[in-house]
């Protein structure tokens, strides 16, 4: 006796289908499923055993066989309680129901019978759909999450029994469906933090804006109590919303980590993450590779404080996804690939004490401690910021006498009309902002002018800019251009994106 039940597993952001085989037969009693991790084995089983019984049904005495296929796959072991459940009461004779074919079910079991929720439901959903399943059975704590994809209906269960009499409600099965769901974007995304609570610092907020406009990575150095954490943390308020098919990437990927509630994410995500971070907690990876920061980022900011801090080895670890905007893991010969398209906010000292370059306070290194800081830093990762700015400590004066201030909805809407601008020139691209824009863009922008050429060419050769170095001065340029609305990059955008180069800086 043979009988099959559709499922998934997920590599990475990716879900596959998993088909869940059972072969009874008679013979000694066992309960064998092969497919999965040893240790996890043991759990399901226990588990399902458990809830069969607590549930009101029999476990069959019988020679019990379950495959999870593709059994060279590695699956995290709680997502196939229900399907394994399922699939052995109904070739046990206990359940019957024409859904199975059409249906896709997931969800972990607890031992009295109840559904628990599982990670990664918006990537298995939307699998189900791509496969034209009609419905996609899962657990009621999950439905939030499953019903922001279209195409498929989703059937949120409270627990196996209560799984098991929608199944056999042949007709009103529809009335089970999940249909709550609609997209909202008026203005969800309230900050209890302004850009206006930043007193003075006009300069680092002009080029905030310009980074956030464009997306440019930026370093910010400064002295302690100087504002630059205030300033990363408040560069979020000022990016225009996600909307839904961004909401969707973003949930996507907060889906496979651990959540007090699975729904869709509407806010774009501001990471922190501590300098003592482990390179898997930044990057990603772990035994059933995990999403890092830089994933959990996307689609918004990565702000890395105290950036001397980091090891070497953190850094070299952000160079390839920095450039590539995803990030993939390899396991078993599996390639997990997770999406990282965020924009990076480094802060740093300009040096060990702290105070290079304050006019109050006295720097106490000496020269050759000073390069030794920069050194550290300096190299693969600097050359991929776009834009550095100094952010000096306030005098007490500046801070009294501050009235007109602009608030960070004010600032969102400039920024706006330059993403609109963008997702115009970028349209049915694989890019979005002027920071990820190649040679084809940028020679186009300067080859029309012989005085921004010429004006360029000073600029590299006072300051010995690198070939990536002038790109990235260009497309700061073009951001510039952007915020004013400008179809041409003019020598003047050129002068103010030149400020926000390392070298008028160290
Ligand atoms: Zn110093």
């Amino acid at each position: 006796m043979f009988f099959k039940i559709d499922s998934f597993a997920l590599i990475g952001i990716e879900a596959i289908k998993v088909n869940v085989e059972i072969h009874i037969s008679n013979g000694m009693p066992s309960f064998t499923i092969v497919g999965l991790p040893d240790k996890s084995i043991n759990e399901a089983r226990d588990r399902v055993k458990a809830s069969i019984i607590n549930s009101g049904f029999k476990f069959p005495m019988k020679k019990i066989i379950i495959n999870l296929s593709p059994a060279d796959l590695r699956k995290e072991g709680s997502f196939y309680d229900l399907p394994i459940a399922l699939a052995i009461l109904a070739l046990s004779g206990q359940i019957s129901s024409d859904f199975f074919n059409c249906s896709s079910f997931i969800g972990e079991l607890s031992l009295d019978g109840g559904l628990d929720p599982v990670k990664g439901i918006l990537s298995m959903t939307q699998k189900a759909a791509e496969i034209k399943k009609k419905y996609f059975f899962i657990p009621e704590s999950n439905i939030n999450e499953a019903a922001l994809i279209k195409d498929i209906s989703i059937i949120g269960c409270k627990n196996l029994k209560n799984c098991i009499e929608i199944l056999k409600n042949k007709n009103e099965i529809d009335k089970y469906v999940y249909k709550n769901f609609e997209f909202k974007n008026d203005n969800l995304n309230k900050f209890d933090i302004d850009f206006s609570e930043i007193k003075g610092q006009y300069r680092a907020k002009r080029a905030m804006e310009i980074a956030v406009s464009g997306m440019h990575n930026i370093l910010l150095i400064g002295p302690p109590g100087s504002g630059k954490s205030m300033l990363a943390q408040r560069a979020i308020t000022i990016m225009p919303d996600l909307n839904f098919d961004e909401s969707i990437e973003v949930t996507k990927i907060y889906s496979l980590i651990k959540r007090k509630k699975y729904e869709l994410i509407t806010k774009r995500p501001y990471r922190n993450p501590h300098h003592t971070i482990s390179e898997t907690g930044l990057i990603g990876g772990g035994v059933y590779p995990k999403p890092g920061e830089i994933s959990l980022a996307h689609r918004g900011i990565l702000f890395l404080d105290e950036f001397s801090e980091f090891s070497s080895k953190h850094s070299e670890a952000l160079r390839q996804p920095l450039e590539n905007k995803s990030i993939a893991i390899t396991r078993n010969n599996l390639s997990y690939r997770f999406p990282c398209s965020f924009m990076l906010i480094l802060a740093m000292n300009p040096c060990f004490c702290g105070y290079y370059g304050d006019e109050s306070r006295k720097c106490k290194c000496s020269m050759r401690e000073i390069e030794r800081y920069w050194k550290k830093i300096s190299g693969p990762i600097l050359d991929r910021i776009d834009m550095q700015i100094k952010i000096p400590r306030l005098k007490e004066e500046l801070f009294l006498k501050n009235k007109d201030i602009e608030n960070s909805s004010t600032i969102k809407e400039r920024v706006k009309k330059a993403f609109l601008i963008q997702s115009e020139r970028y349209k049915g691209k694989e890019i979005n902002y002027n920071s990820e824009a190649g040679p084809e863009y940028i020679n186009n922008w300067i080859n029309q002018d012989k005085d921004l050429k010429k004006i360029l060419a000073d600029f590299s050769k006072k300051a010995l800019m690198t070939a990536r170095g002038i790109s990235s001065l260009i497309k700061i340029s073009r951001t510039i251009a952007d915020l004013e609305g400008a179809n041409e990059i003019s020598a003047d955008h050129a002068i103010e994106a030149f400020q926000y180069k390392i070298s008028n800086i160290i």
